[in-house]
């Protein structure tokens, strides 16, 4: 199959390629050439297929996602994971990090695609989240107590097929009684479960909101913040020093923050979303400006984020850090490929064929991915 694309982003922050052939068969990339000749699709524009390293399955965007979880059977949350996924995967999110959630329902629903029985995204699943006891998520938790037993939580998320595991480091928006600022596990329950982890060869992400607990994650040994929003200087020099991604999931407290009034969101999840909020948009500018690594996800299924709307992340990333358009598809691509490990994340001879073809240049206009005229995964066109 032969993709012509007006103008090609590879992924990386090389100069975009004009009227270039992308030779594909068996599913991956085998040459990129200058157009010529017949070819199978052409687009004004063509990028890779965007990576979403923050999503969770089971959320489908509800006000209050803690309710609708605890009031929804099982069988019920692995029908809208699934429907989650796939409508991901139509609006172009080829490769997603499933940050935790219940029953290892994405661990299950990766399986099935990569055995071919489901259509979806490349997933990668934490299993259940580990929190502390009480602490936030417990709802889709682990509730861990001590170093030995972070270390257990560890192993079970493993046995159970987990590829990476996802710790609470402090307080978060959508758990009742949940304070954001306020730091949770502690840097040894932390420091045990990503020995344990890395010894397994797993990443480890942590949510992390206050400062406290951000800096406690950095130095217990984790691969990435998540949320990261009240970091201070010390924690940017962890950053730097430790090396670890920052996904800033910028979508989730603007679209509270959005729906505020008329949204039947509890009165908390607003309160905390405002909050938090207002120190994103000082910090996480900061973050980008010193060259922390910065990979996109959206927390997508939090309230009014929803899965087809990854777009909005990428187009958030261009406006509030002032990347430019080309940097935040890097973010998107590249860069939260390279924290999850499948894949590389770019249009290079030997990469997996997953790629958008658009109908304007991404380069100056980010709002061409709310609409990819196609998606291919693969090389295989999605929802065709
Ligand atoms: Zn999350």
């Amino acid at each position: 199959m032969i993709v012509r694309a007006g103008i090609l982003y590879d992924g990386s922050l090389n100069a975009p390629r004009k009227n270039v052939d992308l030779l594909i068969e068996d599913g991956v990339v085998r040459e990129l050439r200058d157009a010529g000749g017949k070819c199978d699709h052409e687009a004004a524009c063509v990028t890779p297929g965007l990576v979403n390293a923050h999503a969770h399955l089971e959320m489908s965007g509800e006000p209050d996602p803690m309710s609708a979880i605890l009031a929804m059977p099982p069988l019920e949350r692995m029908l809208r994971a699934v429907e989650n996924a796939q409508k991901s995967l139509r609006a172009g999110v080829t490769t997603i990090r499933e940050p935790g959630g219940s029953e290892a329902i994405a661990i299950r629903i990766r399986d099935a695609v990569n055995e071919g029985r489901l259509t979806g995204p490349r997933i990668s699943a934490a299993g259940f989240i580990l929190c502390m006891t009480g602490g936030h998520g417990w709802f889709i938790g682990r509730e861990i107590d001590g170093p030995w037993d972070a270390r257990k939580a560890v192993r079970e998320q493993r046995k159970a097929g987990a590829d990476c595991i996802k710790l609470i480091a402090t307080g978060g928006v959508l758990t009742k009684g949940a304070v954001p600022g306020l730091a949770q596990l502690l840097e040894e329950e932390m420091r045990a479960a990503c020995d344990e982890a890395h010894r397994h060869h797993m990443r480890v992400a942590a949510h992390a909101i206050g400062t406290q607990g951000i800096k406690d994650a950095l130095r217990a040994g984790v691969d990435s913040i998540e949320h990261g929003h009240m970091l201070d200087d010390e924690a940017l020099e962890l950053f730097a020093r430790t090396g670890a991604y920052l996904v800033p999931t910028l979508t989730a407290p603007t679209c509270i923050v959005e729906h505020a009034e008329k949204g039947g969101q509890p009165e908390y999840v607003v309160r905390k979303a405002r909050e938090v909020s207002e120190h994103m948009l000082k910090n996480i500018r900061r973050a980008f400006e010193a060259g922390v690594k910065i990979a996109g996800g959206s927390d997508a299924g939090t309230p009014f984020n929803y899965h087809d709307a990854y777009a909005e992340e990428v187009i958030l990333m261009q406006k509030l850090l002032g990347m430019t358009a080309q940097q935040a598809l890097h973010a998107a691509t590249a860069t939260a490929a390279e924290l999850i490990g499948l894949h590389r994340g770019v249009l290079e001879a030997g990469e997996p064929a997953d790629l958008l073809l658009l109908d304007r240049d991404a380069g100056k206009d980010l709002t061409t991915l709310r609409a990819p005229r196609a998606v291919f995964k693969a090389g295989i066109r999605a929802g065709a």
